[in-house]
């Protein structure tokens, strides 16, 4: 079933407002196993909406529409797409009483432009607003279905999950079911490149790679009755992805890298305990996003100069001398500070140049040591990182948590 979406709104043409509805849409549609295959938006005029919406039927089996369902005279869309197809308007009761009593509800007087919104087709379906006053409406006609939503998102998201995912789900014989592999420490290209031959098939089931900051998610999807089904056909491409990428992917189940090292250090009742120097408490900060991180967290120190180094971690001076702030050295002296000042089983610690000054010929921007101190060892790494200051202390955070999801 091929389907298409024309957003209404000249507020959208302008750049004054995202598009949120159609994102919501078409995210909707395909998990409900629907392609669609084209997104239109057009301002609030009568002539180039009846042209996008005669479009969208010549090549579609499904339209929704989005917005213009309002009651002032620049809301047209019912008025333009009824007119389209050949249907008359006229009062619905139960919406205009759906209407007064909302009103009633919100101590609000209703106005007289409000009937406008009762008006719905001769023939339709119609759709309650439990959010507002628009209802919306389906239109069946010469095998085609075309759906009117209103625009603002908290009414159309609900009457879609409400009115319209259900009469969709009857209608459409498969669904998408979804995994999404996060794999960390390989760029898109190298997953692209990796599962050419699978890409290249892509039918059922599909496989797409979408690259985020520092990581890429590689979504698998199979159009199916049941999981089980759906499972049966993934079966032979989750294999090859996990032989590719077995030790990179640390989740399949929409878990964030810090929320899966977060919950593995809650099951193993391990405490962490954070130095950080670029990073600015970034890694604590994500420690505590967590709900119940008092569990495992209990103290971490932001160390940025030599002086609070050696103050709070103990770090030698020589060291700072030697090596420098920023070194393998330093980084592995502030994990085990960390550690053996809290008494926390793990330590971690951060120390690099994350820019845009500070840079030199043997250690430019983007230099980062992080290290690991847990179980009597620690572990450094060194991060050659691009990008602005926010990004590379972004893509530190992950690696912290990648080397700490490592020695778990
Ligand atoms: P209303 O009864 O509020 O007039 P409507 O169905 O006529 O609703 P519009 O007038 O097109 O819808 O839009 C109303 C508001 O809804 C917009 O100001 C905007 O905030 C939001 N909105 C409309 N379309 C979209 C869209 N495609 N994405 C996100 N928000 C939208
Ligand atoms: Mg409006």
């Amino acid at each position: 079933m091929k389907s298409e979406l024309i957003s209404v709104g000249t507020e959208i043409l302008l750049g004054e407002i995202l598009n949120t509805d159609a994102q919501f849409l078409a995210g909707e549609l395909s998990e409900l196993g629907i392609d669609v295959y084209h997104q239109s938006v057009v301002g609030d005029n009568a002539g180039r909406l009846a042209e996008a919406l005669k479009t969208a039927l010549s090549r579609s089996d499904i339209v929704i529409a989005s917005g213009g369902l309002g009651p002032t005279p620049d809301d047209i869309t019912k008025e333009v797409i009824a007119e389209t197809m050949g249907e008359k308007l006229i009062l619905h009761e139960e919406s205009l009483r759906r209407m007064q009593e909302y009103f009633n509800r919100v101590h609000r007087e209703m106005c007289k432009n409000n009937i406008k919104q009762a008006m719905l087709p001769e023939h339709c379906i119609v759709l309650n607003n439990n959010n507002g006053t628009a209802p919306g409406c389906i239109i069946e006609k010469d095998g085609k279905t075309v759906i009117m939503l209103p625009g603002p998102p908290a009414e159309l998201t609900r009457m879609f999950s409400e009115s319209v995912r259900p009469y969709l789900e009857k209608r459409s014989e498969d669904k998408l079911f979804t995994r999404t592999y996060h794999i960390f420490g390989k760029g898109e290209s190298a997953v692209a490149a990796e599962l050419s031959e699978l890409m290249e098939k892509n039918t059922n089931p599909t496989v797409a790679p979408y690259a985020k900051t520092g990581e890429v998610h590689l979504r698998l999807g199979a159009k199916a009755k049941s999981q089980s089904e759906a499972d049966k056909i993934m079966e032979s491409a989750d294999k090859r992805i996990r032989q590719s990428f077995g030790r990179y992917i640390y989740s399949t189940d929409g878990k964030s890298l810090p929320e899966v090292v977060f919950s593995k250090l809650l099951k193993a009742g391990k405490t962490i305990c954070t130095a950080e120097s670029c990073t600015g408490g970034l890694i604590a900060k994500t420690i505590t996003d967590f709900p119940g991180s008092s569990g495992i967290f209990s103290e971490g120190y932001v160390t940025y100069s030599n002086e609070a180094k050696i103050k709070n971690l103990g770090v030698k001076r020589e060291t700072l001398q030697s090596f420098g702030a920023v070194s393998e050295e330093t980084a592995g002296e502030m994990a085990e500070g960390a550690a053996r000042v809290s008494g926390a089983d793990i330590g971690v610690s951060v120390t690099g140049i994350a820019g845009p000054d500070g840079g030199t010929p043997e250690k430019p921007v983007g230099l980062v040591f992080i290290a690991v101190c847990f179980g009597g060892r620690t572990e450094v790494r060194r991060l050659e990182l691009n990008g602005d200051r926010d990004k590379i202390r972004y893509l530190t955070m992950l690696h912290v948590f990648s080397l700490i999801n490592e020695r778990l």
